[in-house]
Formats: structure tokens, C-alpha cells, sequence
């Protein structure tokens, strides 16, 4: 049995060497000739000095070189960081830096924002090229190279599960990102609990639309390579139309999303012929999905059984998990615990409350991280110990539980905010906003108001070519909600800004909406 992650690519192409692994575009890897060509990447970086522990960083769309580099990284020992390819010069030398990285996997194609970057570093990593030339005024190799040698298996380097294998940087939602330290433990455990929940078979074809540089992508990489089922790599959800296609085409059986994913997928005129008979199963994380968008996905697609998930990086990205049986009864849950692992609400002290308070999720198991990279007073603040000196995670949501253990997201503990003395949770208001059939996208936030304190101000998307009357949307909300959560300011854009992740920046809204201060008069 695996105790290491690449073990469970090993064993599966022992096991079933030539069932296909990847599909990227035109491009396919069988589960053998992805375990090849992770050790041949591995002894490049095994020869560049790479071993037990060491920092590597890559930074790849998503793609066949990417879960080589996954691969190869652990394999030769290292700790692997994904780094999103859309970083900017300054923020790269950030994370490199942070994260200590010896090494680089990045495209050539990139260089003009990796060579600054690493001007800036006073021990800059060394770096892996995927292109077919060196950019200009680059050291380095080319991966290409590094393939085309013998095949070699690359040394060991002697790891025990408790070793790093994944240093991960949150969405940064909230803030700047946090290195999340996840060990080989916790993936091996974390992949073997969602393969079983969601029944995957080798038989499975899942789509990857989401970044793989983020817990929620990766960990369709780590089930693929347990259960040895195929994932078809999307680089992004930038058009939808194609990828719509390709679900058709290599007749997909699994789509992990989140709310935007599936938003647009609802809105897509195609979708609503396209054969997609093979879809069993769809998932939704990161943020919480619509109540109305729930509805319509489930009618569209009623021989897909439908996961409601929540989770996070710190805990290797998954928590609980809703049984589609019990969508019916209870559609607002993210479900309960997944296997190895506990989730209650609790105190601030970590002591139990009883069902249906609300108070902080706490979660303590297998797929809780060792802490954060280089922030012991963060992880202090998030890692405790509980009531018996156990150790705890404190998630900084919070939620309400049933008397079966089933989870109910109620807001990000920052998230809520009290207009006219009363709390205002603003999931409740973006969802009455989401059964506007208008509506794609909603976010509410609340804004400094003379009267209310902080007043509520919905932020909203339209539907293509769909016309949202304020009136309209106000009095809707009036037949829905409490009157204190009826939005009083409503501004209607293209679209909203969102993380690397897809989650819409809340906090970005809330620095838009804030007034801007009164422009001063420059001294004489
Ligand atoms: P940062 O920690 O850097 O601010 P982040 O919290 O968005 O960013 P992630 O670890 O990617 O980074 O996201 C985890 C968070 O996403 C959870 O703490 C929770 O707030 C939210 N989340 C995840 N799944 C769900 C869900 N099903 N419903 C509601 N919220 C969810
Ligand atoms: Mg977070």
C-alpha cells in the first residue's frame, strides 16, 4: 500500500500501465509514460542537487508537465509549491523567496516575468525550462532535454510520510497567501477519502477545469493516480464553448466546479442539447453554490448525482461532503466529515456547542495541515489545542450543525457585518439575489452608511443580454428577506474581480464600495 504520494502513480502504472493517464488538448500521456516521464524529471533534479526536503517550485497552466512535475518533485524527494502562471514579477519573487525554492519549473514563454523575478533573489533557484529554446539571457536546462535521456528510476531519497511533500498558498481571499504545509500523509489520506466518496473507478473520465496549482485541482491529480482513472486538463474556463466539446467528446463521467463554473455551464445555450449522457457525477467547492443554481443543475442533469463539498487548503482541501442521497432532504448542506477526520462547532475554546448555534467549524483528522510556512504566530493562531490537548483547526467559518452531524455554512467569520444593529450574513442576501433568473453573479458587502452603520450593497452580474431593473431586484428581496438585508444600494457591472481560484474578491468590492475620501486642496 502507498504511504507516499508518488507511489500511488507507481503502483497504478504497474497495475494498469497503459490506460490513459492525461489528455491535454491533442496531446495524451498512458499512467506508464507518465511515471517515466516523472522519472526522468526527477533524476534532472536529483542531478541539479535536489533531495529530501528541498523547495521546488513550478510554475505551469495545466498541463501534462505539470503533474510530471508534481511527479518528478516528490519523487526526488522535494516539496512541491505550484506557483499560478499569471504571477507578477514582484509577487513571484515573493513566493520564491518565501518558500525558499532551489528550483523552477517554468515556461520559456514566461520569461519576461520570471528573469526579473529572479534578478531580485540573492539566491535565486535554478531553473527548468519547458519550451524549445533557452530564453535569451536565461541559465538553466530545458525540460525536453531532460526527457530525452535513458530511462533511469531516480535515486531514493529515503521519505517517510510525515515528510512535506506539498507547500501550497491559499486562494488569499482574505489577504495576502499563506504557505499551507501539507505532508505525504495527508494526501494519501485525503485522496483515498474522496475516491471512495465519490465511487471513482478506473473507468471514471473526470474534467479539470479548475487550476491545478490550487488544492481543489490537485487533488483530482492525486485520486486520478490512486484510482487510475483519466483526467482531461482544461488550462482554464476562459471558453466555455470549447470545453464544452471536449466534455462531450471524450465523454466525460465527472466535473469538479465551482459556483462560477457551473453559473456560466447553466448559461451556456449549447449546453442544453449537448449530449452529456456520460456525466455522473458533478461537485461544487471553494464557495457556496446558489440555492436557485442547485435547482436548475439538477434538472438539467438528472442522471448526474450532485456532491455538495466544502473544504480548505489547511486541511488539504476537503472536509465534509453531502451524500446525494440526502439532497433532497437538505440541500443547504455541505454534508458531514469526510473518513479520518472530525468537524464540530464550537467556542472560541474549542468546546462543543450544541445543534443548530452558530459558532467557528473546528476540524481535527488526517488532512489537517502541519501549519503555515514560515508563520508560527498564524498557525498558532489556527492550530490549538483543545479541550483534552488534541490538536484543533480552527477554520475561521463558521456554521450551524444538525443533530445528524450535517454542516450548514453560515459566513466567513470576517464575512458578516451588522446594519442597523442586526448581523447580516451575506450568503442569505446572494442567495434570494441568485433565484432572479437574471442574475449570474452576485456578491453583497456592506458600506459605511450614515443611517445603517454599515449598509448592505449588492454587487451583481446580469445574464447574458438580461436587463436588472433595481426596483425590480428590491422588491423581490423585500418578499424574501428580513427587511434590514434588503440591499439599499444595488450597482450592476460586466463582471466582478476574482481570485486566481475563482472566487469573487469580496474585499476588493468592499475597497470599491467604501467612499472615497474628500480630495484636499494642495497647500499654496
Ligand atoms: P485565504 O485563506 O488566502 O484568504 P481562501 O480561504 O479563499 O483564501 P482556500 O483555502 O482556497 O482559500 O478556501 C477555503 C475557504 O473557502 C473556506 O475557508 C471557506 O470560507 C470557503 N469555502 C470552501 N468551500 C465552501 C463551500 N462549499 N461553501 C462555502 N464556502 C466554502
Ligand atoms: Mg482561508
Amino acid at each position: 500500500m502507498a504511504h507516499l504520494v508518488h507511489q500511488l502513480l507507481t503502483e497504478t502504472a504497474q497495475r494498469d500501465p497503459s490506460r490513459t493517464a492525461l489528455i491535454a488538448g491533442e496531446a495524451r500521456r498512458s499512467f506508464l509514460e507518465l511515471d517515466r516521464e516523472s522519472d526522468a524529471i526527477a533524476c534532472a533534479l536529483q542531478s541539479a542537487g535536489i533531495g529530501r526536503g528541498d523547495r521546488v517550485a513550478v510554475m505551469l497552466e495545466n498541463s501534462i508537465e505539470y503533474v510530471a512535475g508534481l511527479f518528478a518533485t516528490l519523487k526526488a524527494g522535494g516539496v512541491f509549491v505550484p506557483v499560478t502562471p499569471s504571477t507578477k514579477a514582484d509577487k513571484l519573487s515573493y513566493l520564491l523567496a518565501d518558500a525558499g525554492a532551489r528550483m523552477l519549473i517554468a515556461p520559456a514563454a514566461l520569461a519576461r516575468q520570471v528573469l526579473p523575478a529572479l534578478a531580485e533573489l540573492v539566491a535565486p533557484p535554478a531553473v527548468l525550462w519547458v519550451g524549445s529554446d533557452l530564453p535569451a539571457g536565461a541559465t538553466g536546462r530545458l525540460y525536453a532535454e531532460a526527457l530525452g535521456e535513458p530511462h533511469r528510476v531516480p535515486a531514493d531519497p529515503g521519505l517517510i510520510d510525515q515528510d512535506l511533500a506539498v507547500i501550497m498558498y491559499t486562494s488569499g481571499t482574505t489577504g495576502r497567501p499563506k504557505g499551507v504545509m501539507l505532508t505525504h500523509a495527508n494526501h494519501v489520506n485525503t485522496s483515498w477519502a474522496i475516491s471512495s466518496y465519490l465511487g471513482n473507478t478506473p473507468d471514471d473520465v473526470v474534467m479539470c477545469v479548475l487550476p491545478l496549482t490550487f488544492g481543489y485541482g490537485l487533488s483530482q491529480v492525486t485520486t486520478a493516480a490512486r484510482v487510475g482513472f483519466t483526467l482531461v486538463l482544461e488550462r482554464s474556463f476562459a471558453f466555455p464553448q470549447e470545453t464544452l466539446k471536449r466534455l462531450v467528446r471524450h465523454r466525460v463521467t465527472g466535473l469538479p466546479g465551482v459556483p462560477t463554473v457551473f453559473s456560466t455551464l447553466l448559461g451556456l445555450e449549447a449546453a442544453k442539447t449537448a449530449d452529456l449522457s456520460c456525466l455522473r457525477y458533478l461537485t461544487n467547492a471553494a464557495a457556496p453554490l446558489p440555492a436557485a443554481h442547485l435547482e436548475q443543475l439538477c434538472r438539467r442533469f438528472p442522471q448526474a448525482s450532485f456532491h455538495s463539498m466544502y473544504g480548505m487548503t489547511e486541511c488539504c482541501t476537503r472536509i465534509s461532503t453531502l451524500a446525494p442521497a440526502d439532497l433532497g432532504t437538505k440541500p443547504a448542506s455541505v454534508g458531514r466529515a469526510i473518513p479520518n477526520c472530525e468537524a464540530f462547532v464550537a467556542d472560541e475554546d474549542g468546546r462543543r456547542l450544541p445543534p443548530g448555534q452558530v459558532g467557528e467549524l473546528v476540524v481535527r483528522g488526517a488532512n489537517v495541515m502541519r501549519g503555515y510556512w514560515n508563520r508560527p504566530e498564524e498557525t498558532a493562531r489556527r492550530l490549538r489545542r483543545g479541550p483534552q490537548g488534541e490538536t484543533l483547526l480552527f477554520t475561521g467559518d463558521l456554521f450551524t450543525q444538525d443533530a445528524d452531524g450535517h454542516l450548514y455554512f453560515v459566513s466567513r467569520k470576517d464575512d458578516i457585518f451588522k446594519c442597523r444593529g442586526e448581523k447580516v450574513s451575506p450568503k442569505e442576501v446572494e442567495n434570494a439575489l441568485y433565484e432572479l433568473d437574471e442574475v449570474a453573479e452576485a456578491c453583497v458587502v456592506g458600506v459605511p452608511d450614515e443611517a445603517d452603520g454599515l449598509a448592505v450593497k449588492a454587487f451583481l452580474v446580469p445574464r447574458d443580454g438580461a436587463a436588472l431593473s433595481e426596483p425590480a431586484i428590491r422588491q423581490h428581496c423585500r418578499g424574501r428577506l428580513e427587511s434590514h438585508l434588503v440591499p439599499k444600494f444595488i450597482e450592476i457591472r460586466d463582471s466582478l474581480p476574482k481570485t486566481d481560484s475563482g472566487k469573487i474578491r469580496r474585499l476588493d468590492l468592499m475597497e470599491a464600495a467604501a467612499p472615497l475620501p474628500v480630495p484636499q486642496p494642495l497647500a499654496a
